[in-house]
């Protein structure tokens, strides 16, 4: 049995208001995906990394990968699709090129959470495998609203209530079906991976998550970022 991990770097940033995508902004001198590809690569349980990125920019991730000395042997470079979902779609195919069993696992990463710790990474493996699918979530902090037309209709119990990182784990199979029977209103909807399982009614289990891994958006994420490599927590 295989373990697949898919690095979606297929946006182009448009909330980062720059013109090259966010996933190759530096930290401290090195390209964020950079940093997502050496984290996953030391996670040695994967047999392959898909990597989905936009058309226009697949020569320039080649170039990077080159200059900082990637390791290619694992790496697969596919092309991403208009939507996030096209690209989920996108990594699937490939994998289900080289997939060899039903209970092959592929873990989801976003190429601009560069903090994602091995640990994670592991029990994504493990909790996908023993269940089905997973994902990383962090118990939320505040006080969650829920707000239409600027007043709170709604106050949800804060136990229940996690913040939902990425990866998104699954066995390539339940993956594959729940993507393949989305109906078009599903998919106006969908803001996360494991969503998509959520709403075929599979389960989906957490592992938790960490504040550090952080998903980078806007500006202010690229200074939290640099402060948390220059913490030194990039382990
Ligand atoms: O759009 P958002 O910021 O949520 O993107 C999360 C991840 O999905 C990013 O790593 C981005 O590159 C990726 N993505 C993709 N294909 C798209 C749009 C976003 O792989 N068409």
């Amino acid at each position: 049995m295989k373990n697949f991990a898919v690095i979606l770097a297929g946006g182009i940033g448009q909330r980062m208001g720059e013109s090259l995508p966010k996933q190759f902004i530096k930290l401290s001198g090195c390209p964020i995906i950079i940093l997502t590809i050496r984290r996953i690569l030391s996670v040695l349980e994967f047999d392959k990394i898909i990597i989905v990125i936009h058309p226009d920019w697949k020569q320039y991730l080649q170039n990077q990968i080159e200059e900082y000395q990637i390791s290619t042997e694992k790496i697969i470079i596919i092309s991403g699709g208009k939507e996030r979902l096209d690209s989920i779609k996108n990594s699937l195919k490939q994998i289900m090129l080289i997939s060899n069993s039903p209970d092959d696992i592929v873990v989801i990463c976003d190429a601009v959470r560069p903090f994602v710790s091995k640990e994670i990474l592991q029990n994504s493996i493990k909790m996908s495998r023993s269940h089905g699918a997973c994902v990383c979530a962090l118990p939320a902090i505040d006080t969650m609203l829920y707000v239409e037309n600027n007043i709170i209709t709604s106050v949800p119990l804060r136990k229940n209530i996690f913040h939902g990182q990425a990866p998104d784990s699954f066995q390539v199979s339940i993956l594959n079906e729940a993507l393949n029977s989305l109906t078009e209103d599903e998919k106006k909807i969908i803001t996360g991976t494991a969503q998509i399982c959520v709403l075929k009614h599979i389960p989906v289990y957490t592992i938790p998550g960490d504040i550090k891994n952080i998903k980078i958006t806007t500006p202010d994420d690229i200074k939290i970022a640099e402060n948390i490599l220059q913490m030194g927590e990039n382990k």
